[in-house]
């Protein structure tokens, strides 16, 4: 008997000036001293409207994450050790959510999650993605954060690329959810189906919306918030990042390694490997690259920075990367199979 234990944000505020509560979500904590880890560029934007919402209620301290490995990750962890908050924020889009996230865990801190972008599914999960020594990406589980609070009116004034590439990294459920599956089937890999509905409700939710997302109305943006709500609930419930990383993010991660430097982003990348996966698992991989199209995210593997070739080098590589079974773990693509696929499903 496979067990189901979990834990999850115990406060979530979407709305628009959601910022403003603050203090509410701290008094929830019982906390007046609030460490924030931000970076220079969103707290010249925000700083000052940060410091005017906690005046009064919380002693707000701040340090500023300038990269996503552990020395970051270490300055938090020694200012924490001088000052004692009693909560840890992480304000920004990836990198300070990360590095707040993990530090805020190492600690035994509770973390609030405050993201200003909705660029991947990282900001209510309990998966934090940091740089290695040698500056490889290494993914770890911690505890979920213990708040989120989405301000829409903060989040929908990222630039529309953030937002089709969290639309990206959502839409990708598909295939994630397909590849559980099938390890399910195929290598009775035990994972709660709760875990899986929610992560293919983030996708539904996406995939009836696209209207909404096609214009990033703010109802566009408060849908994308809600999808990674649940992406990141359907980790936490599965204790791992398997509901929502699969063959998708394999290839996303082989370009990474191979190809390092681009400009490419996560959402980005899993949305484009998301249509191959699904072309391979027989699903509907012509409506999946039509609505990244709609929403303003890649379709093809030239914008992401690179070749046929190169796309299909990846594809080849990708599920050496983790034995996590995926489609292409079942496959095992050669370069010619892989180039043929990325041809196919018409990203190449
Ligand atoms: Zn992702």
């Amino acid at each position: 008997m496979s067990t189901v234990r979990f834990r999850l944000p115990s406060h979530v505020v979407v709305e628009e000036g959601a910022l403003d509560r603050l203090p509410e979500v701290l008094e929830v904590l019982g906390c007046r001293k609030l460490l924030l880890v931000t970076d220079e560029n969103v707290w010249r934007l925000l700083g000052g409207r940060v410091e005017g919402v906690l005046r009064g209620s919380a002693e707000p301290m701040v340090s500023f994450a300038r990269g996503s490995g552990y020395p970051s990750v270490g300055t938090v962890r020694a200012v924490i050790a001088e000052r004692d908050p009693c909560a840890v924020a992480g304000l920004g889009g990836g990198r300070p959510i990360d590095v707040a996230k993990y530090a805020a865990h190492l600690e035994g801190l509770p973390f609030v999650s405050v993201p200003t972008a909705l660029s991947h599914d990282g900001f209510a999960s309990p998966i934090v993605a940091l740089k290695d020594e040698q500056g490889n990406p290494v993914s770890l589980f911690t505890k979920p954060p213990a708040a989120v609070i989405v301000d829409l009116s903060v989040v929908s004034r990222a630039p529309h690329r953030l937002l089709a590439s969290g639309a990206g990294d959502i839409l990708a459920k598909l295939t994630s959810v397909a590849d559980a599956r099938l390890a399910q089937r195929e290598v009775g890999e035990r994972i709660p189906e709760a875990a899986l509905e929610m992560a293919e409700a983030a996708y539904r939710i996406l995939a009836s919306h696209i209207g909404e997302l096609a214009r990033w109305s703010g109802e566009g943006v408060r849908l994308l918030a809600e999808a990674g709500l649940l992406a990141g609930m359907a980790m936490a419930v599965a204790g791992s990042s398997r509901p929502c990383s699969g063959s998708e993010h394999l290839f996303s991660h082989a370009l990474d390694k191979l190809f390092p430097g681009r400009d490419s982003l996560h959402g980005e990348q899993v949305g484009v490997g998301a249509v191959v996966a699904a072309y391979l698992h027989g699903l509907d991989w012509e409506g999946l690259r039509e609505s990244l199209r709609r929403v303003g995210a890649p379709t093809t593997v030239t914008e992401l920075g690179v070749t046929l070739e190169q796309a299909a080098q990846a594809l080849e590589l990708a599920p050496k990367l983790r034995e996590r079974y995926t489609i292409l773990h079942k496959l095992r693509l050669s370069r010619e199979e892989a180039a043929r696929a990325l041809r196919e499903a018409g990203v190449a």
